[in-house]
């Protein structure tokens, strides 16, 4: 462990019109690893000159046209370089992330760096494919109908899932031309930093994607505010998406995208067609990342006459997920991203202690030997619609157990969540799952199954999950305006 962090230097310097940079005014702040709590680097403490200085480069790379005047094919190689250049250091990348935010090394690279480089590729791929149109006008007008690169898109992601949320957006939006600046999150900014590096290596021009670290009142807040940034696309809290559209609204009214929390619900009938299929899902779901998922199903509703049996399995796959040092090869469960997010999620467990869920599992903070930031596994039996664990975003290893009498009552548990992510349901019955598919207020439902997932689906959710969608050829809409022009045809003939 130790070795391995010292042969890893990290450059913690923002990246700004194709050069390394210092903030302007030479702040720093520490990023602390939450496998043992050791300083892994100090990183540039950007505020609102160095996003002015961003902003700028963007703009001027956007004018003078060196990235969107490239022909879409141009554009494709670059970024099918990009997501090459991503595999050839997926090692160092999956290591960096671990390092940073906790999460078991070979998840990170198996999932993250592999998701990343897919989507980047498919995008690269996709947008030399993509016909504008022509309206069914009268002969006597030719009507284009034509999109276009917003201009420059200011990105702003979450920890969770660093290097994917970032390549949800910043691929569409360079592919369509866009020029970008990413404002990863204070606690995972090393692998923003190194995606910048490697685009450039791949041939993406100077300013045309920039990267400023800091906080998010202090390097956020300014990007959002911005009057020269066409288009904010959001990934993190709810609290701080709400924020985000009045931000765009107190500025140049820049079109504002949104992916938020969730609160997923996760149905089980008694009809389910395998009950070890739906209890593996139910439990690698919500302790994946060690719960950290924005779709994590952390409300699991069984109906009452197999509860027991259901809660019986599920106890039993526990002990597999005990938390361990992720740059080990082996482990399955790492450590939360830091000592804030550890003791939001303890908070939760006592509060659901004192609301009167019964602790069936985990609860408690380990391995404090280590320095680092580990929360076992944890199940609640009999949690009630009303408590706070069954209705807040617990973003952790937490699930909470409830039963339901049948589906017009699974549902509207369910549905009873300022949330919409995502949902699952379980039944051998083809009737009752596309019934209870389609009255769940959800953006994807998943059916028999909890883990199925393509850069080709649209991702995103109802209600106070947010709005837009990343992932698919919609997420084009996002980076692009639509633009009609009309042209008379005076027919001579
Ligand atoms: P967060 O909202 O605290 O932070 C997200 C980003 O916003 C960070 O980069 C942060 O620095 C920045 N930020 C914070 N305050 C800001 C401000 N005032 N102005 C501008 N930027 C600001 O969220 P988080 O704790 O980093 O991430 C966890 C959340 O992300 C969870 O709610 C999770 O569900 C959500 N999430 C959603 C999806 C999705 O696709 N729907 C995916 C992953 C995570």
């Amino acid at each position: 462990m130790q070795n391995t962090m010292q042969s890893m230097p990290f450059d913690g310097r923002a990246l700004i019109n194709g050069k390394r940079v210092a903030a302007l005014d030479g702040q720093l702040f520490d990023c602390i690893s939450p496998v043992d709590g050791r300083v892994l680097t100090q990183v540039a403490r950007c505020s609102a000159a160095d996003i002015d200085a961003a902003v700028a480069a963007a703009r001027a790379a956007f004018e003078d046209k060196r990235w969107c005047g490239l022909a879409p094919a141009q554009r494709k190689r670059v970024l099918i370089r990009f997501a090459d250049l991503l595999q050839q250091h997926g090692d160092e990348l999956a290591m960096t992330e671990t390092l940073n935010m906790g999460k078991p090394v070979k998840y990170a690279r198996g999932v993250d760096v592999n998701s990343a480089a897919n989507c980047i590729r498919w995008y690269g791929e996709a947008v030399d494919k993509r016909y504008d149109e022509i309206a069914p006008t009268p002969s006597t007008a030719l009507a284009l109908i034509t999109r276009e690169p917003v201009g420059v898109v200011g990105v702003i992601v979450p920890w969770n899932y660093p290097m994917i949320m970032a390549a949800w957006k910043i691929a569409p939006a360079l592919a369509s031309g866009n020029s970008v600046v990413l404002k990863p999150s204070e606690k995972s900014p090393l692998t923003a930093l190194r995606l910048a590096d490697l685009a450039l290596e791949a041939g993406i021009p100077e300013g045309v994607f920039n990267v400023v670290t800091g906080y998010g009142p202090e390097a956020g807040s300014p990007l959002a505010l911005h009057m020269d940034v066409d288009c904010i696309a959001f990934t993190g809290s709810t609290r701080v998406g709400k924020q985000i559209h009045v931000m765009a609204g107190q500025s140049n009214l820049k079109r504002a995208w949104t992916e938020l929390g969730g609160k997923s619900p996760n149905i089980v009938f008694a009809d389910c067609p395998n009950l070890d299929k739906a209890v593996e899902a139910a439990i690698g779901s919500i302790f994946f990342n060690q719960g950290e998922s924005c779709n994590a199903p952390s409300r699991l509703f069984v109906q009452d006459s197999i509860k027991e049996r259901f809660l019986e399995k599920a106890l039993a796959l526990v002990p597999g997920y005990a938390p361990a040092n992720p740059t080990l090869p082996g482990t399955v469960m790492g450590a939360l991203v830091d000592q804030v997010q550890m003791k939001t999620v303890l908070g939760y467990i006592e509060s659901g202690k004192l609301e009167g869920a019964r602790l069936v599992a985990g609860g408690e903070q380990v391995l404090q030997d280590t320095g680092g930031c580990y929360v076992q596994p944890t199940i609640f039996d009999g949690v009630k619609p009303d408590m706070k664990i069954s209705r807040e975003e617990i973003f952790g290893p937490v699930l909470s157990v409830l039963t339901f009498s049948d589906a017009a009552d699974a549902v509207r548990q369910a549905n009873d969540s300022v949330y919409g992510l995502q949902a699952g349901v379980w039944t051998s019955d083809l009737n009752k799952a596309h019934g209870v598919a389609r009255a769940l207020r959800a953006g994807t439902v998943h059916v028999n199954q909890y883990d199925e997932d393509d850069i080709t689906v649209p991702f995103g959710g109802y209600k106070q999950s947010g709005i837009g969608r990343d992932k698919s050829l919609h997420a084009f809409d996002k980076y692009t305006e639509t633009k009609t022009t009309w042209i008379r045809i005076d027919s001579p003939v």
